[in-house]
């Protein structure tokens, strides 16, 4: 059936070299200055708060730009030949951190920003020449603009993806390229169409065990065609686990205070992606746009914890284990599904109260807790092949049998199995998978046998 094409936005990650890195960082001190003026003019003219962003931008440019007819402004810019496109990127960047800003404060009532440390966005006017291995970037070498070809290295960009605007980040070691890329998906019924077309589902439900996930692939009428589970849970709480050792003990060995448990739960609280000066509130998701909020560096703090933490790498390992994993699970399970001809991906949704104290009992490094970003990763994963993925609220899945239907009466904690009235006996996860799957085919209207 046909439908309308969805997309997804990346952001793809180069690294830069070129003869003048200089003047690439005097473009982004440039850069910043404008989103300055932008950011402070907007605060500075309420009347201009309730509009959208691109309103906001013409208003903000009849404030301070001179138009055709050279009548002088009320506000105007401070530099001149400042190209179009330059002034416009870090303009919107300004507003957005000014919108940003006026949206919190009141529930986090802070100083206005005093100076920005975004990367320089590029828009389409200040690169050409652009391929997976070399861009010419229109810089400011801090007395005029120039055009300077740079060499880029990383992996090639997808055949019919959409490179939108780059921007140029100083990362710790290396000067970054970072792209978004808007790539198109190739099958994207609604999941009502798919159900319509009677395509394959698999449900999936997340454990704390051995097992990251277990699934079960259902045809239309409910029919079980295949059931896979993803172990590895233990071998990564047991990598988790190691490190986290090795962190207590340079902790102790730098003389940090031991409070018994309390220290313990801190430790185990670190935020799971330590940030190495980039900003937690955006950079987990795939779609771009995280830069706009950099100033506000709401976890300025805990990046300087980081930081200054000596095990810093130890956080680093971590991290990626974290990542690997997930990526690895993910990608199992996706490959799985396209094997299985599924249609739609069902994720378990549950509240959010239970999921905070479901991880909190379960802590940060084990295999439930990763759950989070497998979910995020086959999501995105799936999306790419054509695979839709829904949430389905998880109550009741695990209270009745998905054989008879009748309730489960005892639950084996350490064999995880579940007995139902009727005397049927299983793996509990898989028998929530299977309710949870069934449940997804029921709202949707169908007739499960
Ligand atoms: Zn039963």
């Amino acid at each position: 059936m046909a439908s309308k094409q969805g997309y997804s936005i990346t952001t793809r990650r180069l690294r830069l070299c070129c003869r003048h890195p200089e003047w690439l960082k005097q473009t982004e001190e440039f850069y910043n200055q404008i989103v300055q003026f932008y950011y402070n003019l907007l605060l500075e003219n309420p009347g201009l708060w309730e509009l959208g962003s691109q309103k906001a931008l013409r208003e903000l440019e009849v404030l301070s730009i001179p138009g055709r007819d050279k009548r002088p402004v009320a506000f105007p810019l401070p530099w001149e030949k400042v190209p179009l496109y330059f002034r416009r990127a870090a303009a919107n960047a300004g507003i957005a951190a000014a919108k940003s800003y006026l949206a919190r404060r009141e529930a986090f009532p802070g100083r206005r920003a005093q100076a920005f440390h975004s990367s320089a966005v590029f828009y389409k006017g200040m690169y050409r020449g652009f391929t997976s291995t070399e861009i010419t970037l229109r810089v400011w070498d801090g007395d005029c603009w120039k055009w300077m070809r740079c060499r880029l290295y990383g992996k090639e960009f997808p055949d019919d993806a959409q490179l939108l605007s780059p921007s140029v980040v100083f990362e710790e070691k290396f000067i970054m390229l970072h792209v978004p890329v808007k790539e198109f998906g190739s099958d994207t019924a609604t999941v009502k169409q798919r159900m319509v077309e009677n395509r394959n589902l698999c449900s999936l439900q997340f454990t704390n065990t051995d097992v990251f996930a277990v699934g079960s692939v259902l045809d239309a009428q409910g029919q079980e065609l295949a059931v896979k589970f993803w172990g590895g849970g233990k071998e990564y709480s047991h990598r988790c686990r190691e490190i986290l050792e090795k962190i207590e003990k340079s902790e102790r060995s730098l003389g940090y205070e031991q409070c018994g448990s309390s220290s313990k739960r801190e430790r185990l609280s670190q935020p799971d992606k330590p940030n190495q000066g980039r900003y937690l509130d955006q950079d987990d998701k795939p779609e771009q746009g995280g830069h706009l909020d950099q100033h506000e560096k709401p976890n300025q703090s805990a990046d300087l914890n980081q930081s200054d933490r000596p095990n810093q790498k130890y956080w680093m390992h971590l991290k990626h284990l974290a990542d690997f994993y997930a990526h690895q699970v993910s990608a199992e399970i996706v490959r799985f599904c396209q094997e299985q001809k599924v249609g739609v991906i069902v994720l378990p949704k549950f509240n959010e109260n239970y999921t905070r104290y479901v991880m909190k009992s379960t802590g940060n490094w084990g295999p439930l807790h990763l759950s989070t970003r497998i979910r995020q990763y086959v999501a995105y994963k799936a999306w790419k092949v054509g695979i839709i993925t829904i949430e389905v609220h998880a109550a009741g899945i695990s209270s009745i049998c998905a054989v008879c239907g009748k309730p489960v009466t005892s639950i084996d904690k350490k064999a995880n199995e579940f007995i139902c009235a009727d005397g049927h006996r299983g793996n509990r996860y898989l028998n929530s998978a299977r309710n949870l799957g069934r449940k997804c085919l029921i709202q949707f209207g169908k007739h499960v046998g």
